[in-house]
C-alpha cells in the first residue's frame, strides 16, 4: 500500500503571511475568499518547501 504524505496547514497556527503561495513551486496554495490558506491535494507534490520557508511551523506534512 502506497502511503500519501501529503501537506496541509494548520488553520490554528497559521498567520497568512503568503510566503507558501510565494514559494510552492506547484501553485498548490489555495487562498479562501476570507483569506484562509490551505493546500491542494491534487497539486501539492510534497516537495516540503512550505514547512521549510513557513516562519511559524503552520504547514506540515500528513504521515498517515
Ligand atoms: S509540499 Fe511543495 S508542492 Fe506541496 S504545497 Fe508545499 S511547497 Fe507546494
Ligand atoms: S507560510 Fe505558514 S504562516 Fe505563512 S501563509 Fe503559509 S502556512 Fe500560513
Amino acid at each position: 500500500m502506497v502511503i500519501m504524505m501529503k501537506h496541509y496547514i494548520d488553520q490554528k497556527i497559521c498567520i497568512r503571511c503568503g510566503t507558501c503561495d510565494v514559494e510552492c513551486p506547484f501553485h498548490a496554495v489555495i487562498i479562501s475568499d476570507v483569506g484562509m490558506f490551505s493546500i491542494d491535494d491534487n497539486k501539492c507534490r510534497d516537495c516540503n518547501i512550505c514547512v521549510d520557508v513557513c516562519p511559524v511551523d503552520a504547514a506540515k506534512k500528513k504521515t498517515e
